[in-house]
């Protein structure tokens, strides 16, 4: 499932490939979202926005406030930008919003509706603070972990508590700041959740801009410490995610995984104790 940064960095490809402001052919070539499609057409995309994992596509038409696209990916969806003229749509394409520069693709998603303003916000009003959001509160996010016996690993993972923040973030800042996940919540220090939040920020929008999650210290890169890059497809270099039995980079004791919050989670046993 692709976290937040992929989000937020396609809200901003979207923009950046409508930027000229013109109307634009909306389209769902495999049907299931035509109705919705056919309102939109010809009408430019006015503005993008993400929270957590939630991509929102603005259009103004000049009659109602805005309408959106509300995306939510999920673990299939994709999507993909090209050069105009598009080429003919296959059946599985969702959502194609196309003008004379350029066209972008949305196939599989879990959610692809049209909604109102209201409706948007009702969705913002139901997740947690977003990192890469400017608006974020992260002492909303504090209220509800250090109030809360359920491990800091799975809070972190729970989108009502911090939008955002998937498999990979959670395990790098938990080592990053040599926190044991099974921590529960309410023994997070308020100095201990600012510096895991203020990470994220950082980590995250730098996960933006370079579109792979990157989370090792200058200290810590293959040619710092002349070791072999990482090899996986999911790129990027790490501590501990997806580095089962492998050794830390910082003690050398062998990472570790199990499952919690239905996911994967990846530590390291000794830089990662309970104080
Ligand atoms: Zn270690």
């Amino acid at each position: 499932m692709p976290e937040g940064h992929t989000i937020h960095r396609l809200a901003k490809d979207y923009a950046a490939a409508f930027a000229t402001g013109a109307p634009l052919r909306v389209t769902s070539p495999q049907g299931k979202f035509s109705d919705a499609a056919a309102l939109l057409d010809h009408t430019p995309l006015h503005t993008t926005d993400a929270h957590g994992k939630h991509l929102f596509l603005g259009f103004s038409n000049g009659f109602r406030d805005a309408d959106w696209i509300h995306i939510h990916l999920g673990l299939f969806g994709k999507v993909t930008f090209g050069p105009a003229p598009a080429p003919p749509p296959t059946d599985t394409v969702r959502l194609r919003l196309a003008d004379g520069t350029a066209y972008v693709d949305l196939r599989g998603p879990t959610t692809c509706a049209l909604i109102t303003d209201p409706e948007k916000q009702a969705i913002h009003d139901r997740l947690g603070p977003d990192p890469l959001r400017p608006d974020a509160d992260p002492a909303a996010a504090y209220r509800r972990i250090s109030r809360s016996r359920t491990t800091i690993a799975a809070l972190l993972m729970d989108q009502k508590v911090i939008a955002g923040v998937g498999n990979v973030y959670r395990a790098e800042v938990l080592f990053r700041h040599r926190i044991d996940p099974y921590r529960p919540g309410r023994d997070i220090t308020p100095a201990e959740w600012d510096a895991l939040w203020t990470d994220l920020v950082g980590l995250m929008h730098e996960g933006v801009r370079h579109n792979r999650i990157d989370t090792v210290r200058p200290e810590h890169t293959p040619e710092a410490m002349g070791r072999p890059p990482r090899v996986d497809d999911h790129g990027g270099e790490v501590y501990v995610y997806r580095r089962a039995h492998q050794p830390c980079h910082l003690c050398g004791e062998q990472i570790r995984t199990a499952g919690l919050a239905a996911r994967n989670l990846f530590w390291c046993p000794s830089c990662q104790r309970r104080p």
